[in-house]
C-alpha cells in the first residue's frame, strides 16, 4: 500500500501537463467517441486552423482508457491531455472501471479525475454517491483537480464537497446555472466552463468578473443551437467563445489570456 506522498510524487505528469503553445484549450471533449475518433485527423485539423490547439479529452468506461494509449491517438499528443473517470449517467460506466483508472494515475497518464459527479435524471442515487466519493478519495491521494458533472443536484454535491472535499479542485462543467449556485460553489477552488447552453448574462457576469473560467465543446455532445450537424465539432469552441464575448460584450483576447492562465493555474 503506498502511502498518500508517495503517491503524489507518483503522478508527476510523465510529460508536463503544459500545452505547448499560446492557443485556445477546449477543457472538455469526448475525443474517443467513435464520432470523433473515426474523423480524429480531420477534427483536430481543423480545429488547430481556428487557432484551437490543446483539447482535454475525458474517457469514461474501459474501452475509452484503452484510446490513451493508443498509436492513433498519442501522435497527436502534442494537443491532448486525458482524464477518466466513472459518470454517473453513461450507459458503458462500471464501478468495476475503478482500478483501471487508478492505474492511470500509476502509470501518469492522468491530468485529472472525470467527468464524475450527481446526475438527477437517474435513480440511483445512493450509487452516485458511494462512487463519486470513492473517486474523490483518489483524485485526493493522486492530487489531481476533478471534472464534475451535475445535472439537476447541485445542493447535494455542494453538501458534499463541504463537509467531505473543501479543498477540491477543478472545473465544473458545462456550467448553466444560477446565480445563487455560481455564488456557493465560488466557496471552493472551482472553475466554471461554458459550453454551447450559454448561462443568463447576470450569472456569465458574475463568473467572468471572478475570474476563473473555460471553454469546452463536450463534443460530439452539445450542438450549438442552429447547427446542421447531427453532432458536435472541435472546431466549435469557437461558436462558444465568441458568443460568449458577445453575450458579455467583452474581448475575446481578454478571454484567451484568462482561460490558458487558468489551464495553467489548474493543470500545471
Ligand atoms: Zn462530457
Amino acid at each position: 500500500m503506498l502511502n498518500s506522498d508517495f503517491k503524489k510524487i507518483l503522478q508527476r505528469p510523465e510529460s508536463s501537463a503544459r500545452f505547448p503553445s499560446f492557443g485556445w484549450i477546449d477543457t472538455h471533449c469526448h475525443l474517443s467517441d467513435e464520432r470523433i475518433s473515426k474523423n480524429l485527423e480531420t477534427e483536430i485539423n481543423e480545429a488547430n486552423q481556428s487557432g484551437i490547439t490543446g483539447f482535454i479529452s475525458l474517457a469514461l468506461c474501459r474501452e475509452e482508457f484503452e484510446c490513451i494509449k493508443h498509436t492513433k491517438f498519442q501522435k497527436f499528443n502534442k494537443f491532448i491531455r486525458w482524464c477518466a473517470g466513472i459518470h454517473p449517467n453513461y450507459e458503458k460506466s462500471s464501478e468495476t472501471d475503478f482500478d483501471l483508472i487508478e492505474n492511470l494515475c500509476i502509470e501518469k497518464k492522468l491530468i485529472g479525475i472525470g467527468e464524475i459527479g450527481l446526475d438527477g435524471r437517474v435513480t440511483n442515487s445512493e450509487w452516485q454517491q458511494k462512487i463519486l466519493l470513492k473517486q474523490l478519495e483518489l483524485a485526493t491521494n493522486y492530487d489531481l483537480p476533478v471534472i464534475f458533472h451535475t445535472v439537476k443536484k447541485y445542493y447535494d454535491l455542494y453538501k458534499i464537497l463541504k463537509n467531505n472535499f473543501p479543498k477540491i479542485r477543478g472545473i465544473l462543467h458545462g456550467f448553466n446555472s444560477s446565480l445563487e449556485i455560481s455564488e456557493i460553489f465560488s466557496r471552493f477552488d472551482l472553475g466554471f466552463s461554458f459550453k454551447a447552453s450559454i448561462p443568463k448574462t447576470e450569472v456569465l457576469q458574475y463568473i467572468l468578473k471572478r475570474g476563473y473560467y473555460f471553454f469546452e465543446t463536450d463534443a460530439p455532445y452539445a450542438i450549438p443551437p442552429d447547427s446542421p450537424d447531427e453532432f458536435n465539432h472541435l472546431k466549435n469552441l469557437m461558436w462558444v467563445i465568441n458568443s460568449i464575448a458577445e453575450k458579455a460584450n467583452t474581448d475575446v483576447s481578454i478571454l484567451k489570456e484568462r482561460q490558458y492562465g487558468n489551464i495553467r493555474n489548474l493543470f500545471g
